[in-house]
């Protein structure tokens, strides 16, 4: 007897209701089309590959193929289906070549309904042989990729080895396949779709919003201090996380909260393997354990209770704070995600991008990312509408973030954003496009070699800016890039570029504001005469 996708959900897994998109994303499955589901961390990604899993292996279609990175998630998920009765097997490191062998031939046999393997193995000549002879058999269902961005290299995690699951399509077209992931900015997901020749995939994307975390983001002073008040005056006794940039300060910060009273322990990858599984064990099993730890540790936890994420030093990009945050609260309670940032950290993560072997359009995009941080760092309205905005979703005020709670005090950056536009508007309009820089010296009157070549010191916005410093300009231009209404070019060396919303602002329809602590030019001035 074939189960409907309710009673499988139901009598298998011991749920009364799909939740969200999955049940669109099941029956688009099980009728074997492509599918790239983006979905948050905790939003229920699995059922979506393993309720078709079920239902095709039930009529007759063979066995699905998960293709999953993590060692640890693969043994939790096969675990937890042996519990529901249901056929499940990994092959990955792990196992011994016996036990590899038996895995193997239960494949064979059609013996097995989810077969989970890292990608490495998926792409062995020997593994693909297996699938051939499934293939031509007419027994094999599907394939399911887990944590998709992994093929991108705009992900914060790419693995090579994704690459060559091209390969799957190309061998065994007529196989449906479904990726999935958490993380979905626009630049990463056109990749995920290039790259695993996803074009006629269905794409379902969730809502990223996790109304029961509340964000908080505050600039750097004095950052242990601030974190120690921060856990001290609100999360005594909770379990939380804090991310820091390197090993020494992971151990250095774990050692200030445990001389404090606070239970904390360091996790980072330089730590011995035993140690690190041991710390692991001890937050995932006790209460109120804070983990100090480098971005090494969070993959693949699901500690339900997490009250707080807190960053002491800025992460690289938006998907990472908000994979990082994302681990606070999934028991769909209260929890806080705080972050302490300062130019040091805008400084490092530049001189890392800089610095890195990477070609040069690759660093401008991960020079993007950051600004697109930095922007909602320094945003100075709902962080909630920013985050989410950055994944394309538009949504109201929350009320529960630190801006939303409290609004900082803020200084009318309009004027110096309508110069700012109108010079890009200038210099296009003589026939080229410019860097930050280049606009800003145009603005401040700086007769540099460049700006003397191409003729901008005869423009009519050259030196309106002068009253401005290059901090608030930058400030200025991160907020227009974080309301869109300037675009940085990342293929064409991160030229800035006029929108469709630059016009609103030019038109002075758009407040640009910005954080009193940047400060205002009057108030500049006023320091400058006293
Ligand atoms: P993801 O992979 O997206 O992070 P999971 O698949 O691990 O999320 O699911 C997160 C949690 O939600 C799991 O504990 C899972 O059992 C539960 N869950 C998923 N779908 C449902 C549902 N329809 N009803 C109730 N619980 C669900
Ligand atoms: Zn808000």
């Amino acid at each position: 007897m074939i189960l409907s996708i309710h009673l499988i959900l139901q009598e298998v897994f011991g749920y009364d209701a799909f939740r969200g998109p999955q049940q669109a994303i099941i029956e688009h499955v099980v009728a074997g089309g492509d599918a790239l589901v983006l979905m948050p961390t905790g939003g229920g990604k699995s059922l979506c590959y393993q309720i078709p899993a079920i239902a095709r292996e039930q009529a007759g279609q063979g066995i699905t193929v998960v293709i999953s990175p993590l060692i640890a998630l693969m043994h939790d998920q096969v675990g937890a289906l042996h519990e529901a009765g249901i056929k499940a097997e990994f092959l990955n490191s792990t196992l011994s070549g016996e036990q590899a062998t038996q895995v193997e031939r239960r494949l064979l046999r059609g013996d097995i309904t989810l077969l989970y393997a890292a990608p490495e193995r998926v792409t062995t000549p020997r593994f693909l042989a297996q699938l051939d002879s499934l293939y031509e058999r007419g027994k094999l269902s599907l394939f399911a990729i887990d944590e998709a961005h992994c093929v991108s290299q705009w992900g914060h995690d790419f693995r090579p080895e994704y690459r060559a699951l091209t390969v799957l399509h190309e061998r065994y077209g007529s196989v449906p396949r479904i990726a999935l992931t958490a993380t979905a900015d626009a630049l990463t997901r056109a990749d995920i779709v290039e790259r695993l020749q996803l074009q006629d995939a269905r794409l379902f994307i969730s809502s990223f919003d996790r109304p029961n975390i509340s964000y908080t983001i505050v600039e750097k002073r004095d950052a242990t201090q601030q974190l120690l008040r921060f856990i001290t005056s609100e999360h005594m006794g909770d379990a939380g996380i804090v991310y820091c940039q390197s090993r020494k300060r992971v151990e250095d910060i774990a050692n200030l909260l445990c001389d404090e009273g606070i239970a904390a322990l360091p996790y980072h990858a330089g730590l011995e393997a035993k140690v690190r599984q041991a710390n692991q064990d001890q937050f995932l099993r006790s209460e109120g354990i804070v983990m100090v730890a480098t971005i090494a540790f969070g993959m693949g936890i699901d500690k339900p209770d997490v009250r707080f994420v807190a960053h002491l030093d800025m992460p690289k990009n938006i998907e990472g704070y908000y994979q990082e945050t994302g681990r606070a609260g999934r028991d769909g309670q209260a929890a806080q995600a705080w972050m302490c940032y300062g130019l040091q950290d805008v400084v490092n993560q530049r001189r890392m991008i800089d610095e890195s072997p990477a070609g040069e359009e690759f660093k401008q995009g991960l020079r993007g990312k950051l600004d697109a941080l930095l922007g909602l760092a320094e945003a100075t309205d709902c962080r909630r509408v920013r985050l989410l905005h950055y994944f394309d979703e538009e949504s109201k005020a929350c009320g529960n973030c630190d801006n939303c709670l409290h609004p900082p005090a803020v200084w009318d950056g309009t004027d110096a954003a309508r110069k700012l536009l109108s010079t890009i508007y200038r210099v296009q309009q003589m026939g080229g496009s410019y860097g930050a820089v280049h606009i800003m010296d145009i603005l401040r009157g700086k007769s540099t070699e460049k700006v003397t070549q191409r003729g901008h010191e005869t423009l009519s916005t050259f030196g309106i800016g002068a009253d401005l410093s290059e901090v608030q300009l930058r400030g200025v231009l991160r907020q227009l890039i974080a309301i869109g209404a300037v675009a940085v070019d990342a293929q064409a060396f991160n030229t800035l570029q006029l929108t469709d919303a630059s016009r609103a602002v030019l038109r002075g329809e758009v407040p640009v504001q910005l954080r009193a602590s940047v400060s205002s030019p009057a108030e500049r001035k006023a320091k400058r005469s006293s």
